[in-house]
């Protein structure tokens, strides 16, 4: 059992260091204009997503999470993955590197996710066992 907390706001603010994450997978195929080798010339990668969100204020009392995973899940499908999976990514910036896929991203994102959850954190890798862009909330 957890000790109850003299100090409520402390006990809050611990809480909000909980995260969640989501992991997904996808391909995509893309070329970078202004690169001087060869990714100037069209190519595919086998990509993977990690977000990681957090609640303000910690997990629902009433549910004792964060966020259901499904709603997540639901969310990064429909405004991320649908739109990057098997797709021309210059059909959607005209540079898409990870950093500015990690930009776009969480543009995508902060306007779905409910008002009380955040990003903490992504991930964009643009193969699985290599290459990533982060991003992550300064405290
Ligand atoms: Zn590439």
């Amino acid at each position: 059992m957890f000790k109850q907390s003299k100090s409520k706001n402390k006990n809050k603010k611990g809480l909000e260091v909980l995260n969640i994450t989501k992991q997904f997978r996808f391909s995509f195929a893309h070329k970078l204009p202004n690169h001087p080798g060869a990714c100037n010339n069209l190519h595919g990668h086998s990509g993977k997503l990690e977000v990681t969100v957090y609640a303000v204020g910690g997990p629902s009392p009433l549910t004792g999470m964060i966020m259901d995973f499904s709603e997540l899940e639901a969310i990064v499908k429909d405004n991320v993955i649908d739109l990057l999976d098997h797709k021309y990514l210059n059909d959607i910036l005209f540079n898409p590197t990870v950093e500015a896929l990690v930009i776009w991203v969480i543009s995508q994102l902060e306007k779905e996710l409910p008002p009380h959850i955040r990003i903490r954190r992504i991930r964009f890798w643009e193969e699985i066992d290599s290459a990533c862009a982060e991003w992550e909330e300064s405290k």
